[in-house]
């Protein structure tokens, strides 16, 4: 069993070096000599996770959790404690300095036990598995008895594990490539088995047992999601046809993505985070069994909320639909959803994603009926485009999506085969990274929100922005409970977040602008909407933003 200081020290170097090469090689000499049963955990926990994609158990432990642990351990006050974590750049670089300032308190044991990266493990799944009254005490309690048998430094790994922030400069793109090395498979073939399974831990297990024949024979299994094929924002039809010459233009409806699965008359229904939501959504799951039948298939679509006369309606609605979680056939009376399907992956055992797009949808339009589907044009011509283009947003939709006839299906992967056409003022996907207290009416709110674009390369957030403006006062009271959970900072005033909550921001202009150490302040931004469906990975990137304000300069410059 391997000591979990080891994972740490390990981390420690991959976050020293800034050297793709050194921290590909770091992970594969790694992984190369732990146990079978130990790697899954090693490539989760470096990934700042702590449970496979495919659990749908959550640890929930958040700021306060953490804080009174910490206090638990240290016999400081909160006062005590503010002060050296306003200092720290996050909770786990906090925890290490708590610690090292007071002389913590530890649980004792029997006998004296050192940590391993398995026993790790066995802490968070007892963690996710607590249910009741008493779980906030008994998780407080694991947490008190798995800190007291760290050090210092696995506290601090520990802490940004929990939170899931592990700043070390390693994202899932490097972690394939360390498999990759560690069990000499080709990059190519474990990102495929990746983009297949959707869990780079289990990918990893596999590759260390079988090689590249174990990756080799895996395929889609119905009931266990994909990641979804992304696309790539384009300015206009014309860039689109620049690109593609000839390509099949589709409806971009505002809805929620669903992947269906079905199988001997059983069907789910699976967000593009892969979560489960079949139990919200009974009255998709009829439609999907109205048009499949009984079949064994894997299909894509956007379900969205529409008015009486069939007219879509705005994605708020379908996000409010999704948040009930009681008195459901009532909400879907309420705001009836309606499933549009775009592509088939896989039809009774035959996996499809290899296909090229115009076969897969020639299928799709084989099986079903018309009113089930997006509508899809195949354009040459910018007219032609554009006027599908005006037929879209007439009947309510958001814009086009546009698809190169011979592209096969990439799970997860936003390339240049998919292209986003959305007309209207572009908004921007961004992330919560911290909050203020409001004022006046708003006193009992924290309503002003820190807005964030991602860095592609190091995964860091940046704030652009910050707001209070778009939300209800209800969405601020919902908003203000989420965003306690998330804190790990909290000095009365401001409350910093876990980054987690993705928000729609619409804005009138990018500016330089020396407020943000992104150097980029979005002017009059406000909320849209709130994003569930996305998480802070999809947000928008810091690199975009800039590219977007360099843009608008030369437009600006041409009036
Ligand atoms: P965005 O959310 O702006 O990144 O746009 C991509 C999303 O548009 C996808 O994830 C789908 O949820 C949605 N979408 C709507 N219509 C289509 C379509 N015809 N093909 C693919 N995606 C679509």
């Amino acid at each position: 069993m391997t000591d979990f200081k080891e994972l740490v020290e390990l981390a420690r170097k991959i976050s020293m070096t800034t050297s793709r090469n050194e921290k590909i090689e770091l992970v594969s000499s790694f992984i190369k000599e732990l146990p079978e049963d130990e790697v899954r955990h090693a490539v989760l926990f470096l990934l700042g996770r702590t449970l496979p994609p495919g659990d749908e158990r959550h640890l929930d432990v958040n700021w306060r959790a953490l804080l009174s642990v910490l206090k638990r351990m240290t016999g400081a006050d909160n006062e005590q404690l503010f002060k050296i974590l306003v200092q720290a750049v996050d909770i786990g670089d906090g925890f290490k300095k708590a610690l090292e300032k007071f002389e913590p308190k530890r649980q004792s044991f029997l006998f004296e036990q050192k940590l391993t990266i398995k026993e790790v493990s066995s802490y968070y799944n007892k963690i996710a598995s607590l249910r009741g009254a008493k779980s906030r005490k008994y998780k407080e309690d694991l947490l008190f008895s798995l800190f007291s048998l760290a050090d210092k430094d696995e506290a601090e790994f520990l802490a940004r594990n929990l939170t899931g922030e592990m700043r070390i400069g390693l994202h899932e793109g490097l972690m394939e490539e360390a498999i990759a090395k560690a069990f000499q498979i080709p990059a190519r073939l474990v990102r495929r088995a990746v983009m297949l399974r959707g869990d780079i831990s289990e990918i990893a297990v596999l590759a260390k047992r079988g090689g590249a024949k174990a990756l080799e024979s895996i395929r889609i299994e119905v009931f266990r999601p994909l990641k979804p094929m992304l696309a790539t924002d384009a300015d206009s039809i014309e860039e689109v046809l620049r690109e593609l010459k000839r390509a099949s233009f589709e409806f971009k409806l505002d809805g929620i993505r669903l992947q269906m699965h079905a199988k001997g008359g059983r069907i789910r229904a699976f967000t593009r985070r892969l979560s489960d939501v079949t139990q919200s959504l009974p009255d998709i799951v009829d439609q999907f069994s109205e048009i499949f039948g009984s079949r064994e298939v894997v299909a894509d679509g956007e379900a969205i909320a529409i008015d009486p006369e069939g007219r879509p309606l705005p994605f708020q609605f379908v996000s409010r639909r999704l948040r009930r979680k009681s008195d459901i056939a009532r909400s879907a009376k309420e705001i009836p959803l309606r499933l549009f399907l775009f592509d088939i992956l896989q039809i009774d055992g035959k996996m499809l994603i290899d296909e090229p797009y115009f076969r897969r949808r020639k299928l799709l339009e084989d099986l079903v009926d018309e009113e089930w589907l997006v509508p899809a044009r195949v354009c040459e011509s910018e007219e032609e485009a554009s006027n599908f283009l005006k037929e879209a947003l007439d009947r309510g939709h958001e814009g086009l999506i546009a698809k190169k006839l011979d592209s096969i299906y990439t799970p997860g992967v936003r390339g240049k085969n998919w292209f986003k056409i959305k007309p209207v003022l572009a908004t921007l996907d961004l992330v919560i990274v911290a909050a203020e207290r409001g004022y006046g009416r708003r006193h009992k709110w924290l309503s002003d929100y820190y807005l964030a674009a991602r860095d592609e390369e190091t995964g860091e957030f940046y704030v652009v922005g910050k707001t209070f403006k778009g939300l209800t006062d209800q969405e601020f009271e919902l908003m203000t409970q989420r965003l306690k959970e998330l804190a790990y900072y909290d000095d009365g005033h401001l409350v910093k977040v876990k980054p987690s909550i993705v928000v729609e921001v619409a804005f009138n202009e990018i500016q330089k602008s020396p407020k943000y150490e992104s150097g980029l302040a979005l002017r009059f931004a406000r909320i849209v909407s709130i994003r569930e469906d996305k998480t802070p990975e999809e947000a928008e990137t810091i690199q975009n933003l800039r590219r977007i304000y360099e843009k608008q300069f030369l437009h600006k410059g041409k009036i």
